[in-house]
């Protein structure tokens, strides 16, 4: 019988919480009946979840726009869903114009616009168009789409939506709208049928992940959020991110010291180390502050990692600003530094009011000083685990090795012939390097001991 089946592909590029919204979108499409495909030329619906958080990001999603538009041309019946940060909250008429061989455009995190333009169903329509952005189709339940069923362990949870912080250089306040937290039965709801589904491990998401709450009322905050997923049955390992240095409380140190499943390892960006530079990009707090604040982390939970993010090269960075990032990084010796070039972004403060001054060579430069630092850094971290024996999440198997992470979110690969998706077994290390470690199983484990009756 030849397969008339509907067939779906999602492009997905960005953070985390696009990840989670395509997988959110593709389990809605499902329900209605369309079947996945890993090949864009396949699909009869494609969508392109974006993200535009620095220009290449940007110029990803067009380049990839650019390269479907003949496949539109050959099959008109395809429908294109252009979704995600380049679309963005504020409405999509000059989209419309600019890109006419889009079917339906998608605010991030949103999947009513596609599900609602495919439905045939009018009552459907109309009650998706109503309810668009509260939260209609996020509403917990989640049927992990068929091509993921079964072999998912790490999952995703959107907890805070948008962002009201409004850092100058930051795109993403402008794209994704004012912070929005997620009732927590949704949360809750989410988190269990994930479980149900086989998924170990959650981690929970927002822009500023530690205001979870603060726009409820009488709501839930991060730590209560952390103590009631806690007693989920079958979620072994509870993670969060992106925390913000302004934020980040004692309460949740807290928590996550005092919970078995909340994982000791912390997404806190700095952004820079001069005071003059955080002030100009409106972060709220001195490198000073910053400072005090891993202090704090690291007594309230001994042996954490602890993650950062830092920009070099934001408008008037000197030469002596830069070194104070370079001499910030290594002093708090981090497990890991994400770093990104500054990249002049539209409608945000520091692109309309300050100059983008730093040659590119220079942020080049500035960059790869920084990374060479942080590659000794996480060489030096890394190398203290060497001959321990370490607890280990196993997620997939890459090039014929399993890849799995410790607590603190250390990349651990493994030969096994094993299946040791979705364990949580202890390895022992036996090579570390700055960015993954190696380890072999511990020797087959005793059988237990039965004495005679
Ligand atoms: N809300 C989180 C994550 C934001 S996006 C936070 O506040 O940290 C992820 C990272 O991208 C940021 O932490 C920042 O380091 C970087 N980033 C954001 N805007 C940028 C820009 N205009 N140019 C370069 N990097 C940027």
């Amino acid at each position: 019988m030849e397969n008339t089946e509907k067939k779906y592909h999602i492009w997905t590029s960005g953070c985390q919480m696009n990840v989670a919204d395509s997988r959110r979108l593709g389990s809605s499409l499902e329900k209605l009946g369309y079947g996945f495909t890993d090949q864009a030329k396949n699909a009869d619906v494609l969508v392109l979840n974006t993200c535009v958080v620095r220009q290449s990001a940007e110029n990803k999603a067009l380049g990839f726009l650019h390269s479907i538009r003949p496949l539109k041309e050959k099959n008109p019946d395809l429908v294109i869903n252009l979704m995600g940060c380049l679309v963005g909250v504020r409405g999509t008429e000059k989209l419309q114009k600019q890109l006419p061989f889009v079917d339906v455009f998608s605010p991030p995190s949103d999947p009513g616009p596609l599900i609602a333009y495919l439905s045939q169903d009018a009552d459907y329509v109309a009650e998706t168009n109503a309810t668009r952005n509260r939260f209609a189709l996020m509403d917990g339940e989640i049927r992990i789409p068929e091509h993921e069923r079964g072999k998912l362990v790490s999952a995703f949870i959107p907890i805070v939506y948008g962002c009201s912080h409004a850092c100058t250089y930051c795109i993403i306040p402008y794209q994704r709208g004012i912070e929005r937290s997620r009732p927590v039965e949704d949360i809750i709801t989410e988190a269990r049928s994930l479980a149900e589904q086989g998924v170990k491990e959650i981690t929970l998401l927002g822009q500023i992940v530690d205001r979870y709450g603060k726009d409820l009322e009488n709501g839930e905050n991060l730590a209560d959020l952390l103590r009631i997923l806690n007693d989920i049955e079958g979620v072994e390992r509870i993670r969060f991110l992106t925390s913000h240095p302004s934020y980040f409380d004692v309460d949740i140190m807290r928590a996550v010291a005092e919970l078995d499943k909340a994982m000791p390892h912390f997404e806190v960006p700095i952004q820079a180390g001069d005071n003059e530079v955080l002030e100009n990009m409106k972060r709220g707090y001195t490198q000073e502050d910053y400072r005090d604040l891993i202090a704090k982390i690291r007594e309230e939970v001994p042996n954490c990692s602890i993650a950062t993010d830092i920009i070099v090269g934001f408008p008037g960075e000197t030469e002596e600003q830069f070194e104070q990032t370079y001499q910030l990084l290594a002093d708090l010796k981090m497990d890991v530094a994400h770093l990104a070039r500054y990249s002049p972004r539209n409608r945000t403060v520091s692109k309309r009011q300050m100059k983008d001054d730093v040659p590119d060579a220079v942020k080049r430069e500035r960059f790869h000083r920084l990374e060479s630092l942080q590659k000794t850094i996480a060489s030096e971290i890394n190398a203290r685990l060497l001959g321990e024996t370490l607890p280990v999440l196993f997620e997939n198997k890459v090039k014929g090795r399993w890849r799995g992470r410790t607590s603190t979110n250390k990349l651990v690969f493994v030969e096994s012939d094993d299946d040791l998706r979705g364990q949580v077994l202890p390895v022992h290390i036996t090579w570390t390097g700055p960015w993954s470690m190696q380890a072999q199983m511990l020797t087959q484990a005793p059988s237990p001991i039965i004495l005679d009756a």
